[in-house]
């Protein structure tokens, strides 16, 4: 096992100067970020990295500040569930007893008595050995993600409508390309002669039963449910059918609903009308959240599916996948629960009684998170491996200390599926182990019939191998084609292969080559406003923070002024507040108090509340997207009083 180790440092290109070429720890663009110093590490710029081209955000110039700080683990800790104090244990003292624990929970309650729970900022080698890991040395079924809360409606329908999922379908570079952007919010386009009829009969299937649905779907009538005025939706109509080059782009505002995949269907209908798929320079894309928002969804951390996007029901793909890893197909698991279902399942007595997280936040991640704390505390076991002791490690019987970016080296996929390569620019601290380790470590004490490597670009290779074949296919791609291309685009089936940054210019991903339209119906939000909860609640992030804040919110150099309530003017004149005053907001399962914030730059029906503090997933609703299992954390029903 390499735990503990100081890598030898990637080496940098020429022209960089002194430093290591990496990339950023948080979102999705992975812009590319030099690092200088072994001890004292600084951020430079990566002027050639085509993503940021040396630029970066607030949070990109500041992320070294989690490096060495004061809140970092480095001790394996074990709590005693009596006293609730904490108490430090040797690795091995540590994994001996996740892993008793363990069996003793399996001999109990068989395999699936023990979950995994992943994240979507874990590297690409992370994510798939985390399900390797699942279904070989646990043999558990009940394997998911946070990132199924980030982008699985804009995942699912585009698997149904393109065949396959790339957050951007194309560079993201062609987005400046553009004529016209449309961040999303159809009906005008038919009514105005606007679609692309050779483009519909050549390209794709489905369009009548579409057209026939929209036509009872005229601009006032949208007005009225949406509250965007007919003349805006008619000019919109009117600029789209006007040029050559129409991007749409989705992101959370429009996934995170319990009908987010039927909206981002909606949306590829429009791209589809207007013939803009596979166009150079336009289509349709979802902008990726989490740092491998993307790759951490293709290798198997789903609960349906298998590395390379292979579904677990498939017997061909667990054919393949079963002799990559040298087990028999029959001893792998099926599918299993989806997160919120997997959570919400924790400690009943049809549920797991134990659980791993890596790479999670879950207490403030999670829709109805009170309730997901609940089920977490009923476990019997409860392993967390994180940097700092986050909100949910708190609740950990064993806290892990792993290492972070910089301090190891993976691969990543970013929003345009160009898998990347963060390498190592700092020593691991004493006492700090990869993912890799404990996975490892914990399949060599459990008796898993195959071991773990811990390099990652063993591992990298092994995925490569796991992937060939399937959809996102990495069989092509090494490290040294990384560091050389500054990425390299998936599908990538061979070391002679260019790789793929723009899909669907000659056919699209489905069994007959053809898109798919699907006729969606409008059905609103799962909980609607009444007179007990009048105000519409949605929530999301501001810039300087990321994600559960459990890394920038320890960062200094980064503004933290806690979580607020976003509201109109007119809304607070009607609760008689002003700005800064305390309010507090209820839903029907909890309540925040939180200090108002006035501006005109809301709808007076809504109030709105950023995530990145412990609280507001308290009070958003648990619906899920009957396709995709996605929350409904952008909408629900809310009273809003001053306090
Ligand atoms: S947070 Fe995102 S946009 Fe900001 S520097 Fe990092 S990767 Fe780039």
């Amino acid at each position: 096992m390499s735990h503990g180790t100081a890598l030898p440092l990637s080496p940098v290109s020429p022209g960089a100067g002194e430093g290591t070429r990496t990339h950023c720890p948080y979102c999705s663009l992975q812009c590319g970020m030099t690092l200088v110093g072994r001890r004292t590490t600084t951020v430079q710029p990566w002027a050639e990295f085509p993503v940021n081209e040396g630029a970066l955000c607030r949070k990109g110039w500041s992320a070294t500040g989690l490096l060495g700080h004061r809140e970092r683990l480095t001790t394996p800790l074990v709590r005693d569930r009596a006293t609730g104090e904490w108490s430090s244990a040797t690795w091995d003292e540590a994994l001996d007893l996740v892993a008793s624990r363990i069996r003793e929970v399996q001999a109990e309650h068989g395999p699936d008595g023990v979950a995994v729970f992943g994240g979507g900022g874990l590297t690409n080698e992370k994510a798939y050995q985390l399900g390797k890991f699942a279904r070989v040395a646990l043999g558990t079924s009940q394997i998911d993600y946070n990132g199924r809360w980030c982008m699985s409606s804009a995942a699912s329908a585009s698997t149904r409508a393109f065949g396959v999922d790339r957050g951007l379908p194309f560079p993201l570079a062609d987005v400046e390309h553009a004529d016209v952007v449309v961040l999303v919010g159809y009906s005008v386009l038919v009514a105005g002669g606007h679609v692309d009829d050779t483009y519909i009969a050549e390209r794709t299937t489905g369009w009548e039963a579409v057209r026939d649905a929209v036509a009872a779907w005229w601009p006032e009538r949208v007005e009225r449910v949406t509250g965007v005025a007919a003349p805006e939706l008619r000019a919109l109509a009117d600029l789209l059918a006007s040029r050559e080059r129409v991007m749409v782009l989705t992101a959370r505002g429009a996934e995170q609903h319990a009908q987010g995949s039927d909206t981002v269907l909606a949306w590829i209908d429009v791209a589809l009308a207007l013939g803009m798929p596979g166009k150079e320079y336009a289509g349709y894309g979802c902008l990726t959240g989490q740092g491998n928002g993307q790759g951490g969804r293709e290798h198997g951390q789903k609960a349906d599916q298998l590395p390379g996007y292979r579904m677990i029901d498939d017997p061909a793909a667990r054919a393949h996948v079963a002799a990559v890893w040298g087990v028999e197909p029959d001893s792998l698991p099926g599918k299993g629960r989806s997160a919120y279902e997997l959570l919400d399942a924790l400690g009943t007595p049809a549920g797991p009684r134990a659980m791993l997280v890596h790479g999670s936040n879950i207490v403030v991640s999670a829709p109805r998170a009170t309730h997901v704390q609940e089920r977490l505390e009923s476990l019997d076991l409860l392993v967390v491996c994180d940097l700092v002791m986050s909100e949910t490690a708190a609740l950990a019987d064993v806290v892990l200390p792993v290492t972070q970016w910089a301090e190891e080296t993976g691969t990543m996929t970013n929003l345009e599926g160009r898998v990347i390569l963060r390498q190592q620019a700092r020593p691991v601290p004493d006492g700090v182990r990869s993912d890799l380790d404990v996975v490892a470590g914990l399949a060599q004490r459990l008796g898993s019939p195959i071991e773990f490597a811990t390099d990652p670009e063993e591992v990298f290779a092994e995925l490569g191998r796991a992937s060939a074949g399937g959809k996102a296919d990495y069989a092509g791609i090494t490290y040294d084609r990384i560091r050389d291309e500054q990425g390299v685009f998936w599908p990538c089936p061979a070391p002679d292969h260019p790789g793929t940054p723009r899909l669907f210019a000659d056919t699209f991903a489905t069994p007959d080559g053809r898109a798919r339209f699907h006729a969606v119906e409008h059905r609103g939000p799962a909980e609607v406003v009444d007179g007990d909860y009048p105000v519409h609640l949605t929530t999301g992030r501001v810039l300087a923070q990321y994600q559960s804040g459990a890394q920038t919110r320890r960062i200094g150099d980064l503004p933290d002024d806690g979580a607020f309530a976003e509201m109109h003017p007119l809304l607070a004149n009607r609760l008689g507040v002003a700005d800064g005053m305390p309010v507090t907001v209820a839903t029907r399962r909890g309540e925040m108090r939180l200090p108002a914030r006035v501006t005109t730059t809301i709808r007076p029906d809504t109030v709105f509340v950023p995530f990145h503090w412990l609280g507001v997933n308290r009070l958003v609703n648990d619906a899920l997207d009957p396709a995709s299992r996605m929350p409904e954390f952008k909408v629900c029903a809310a009273r809003v009083v001053a306090a």
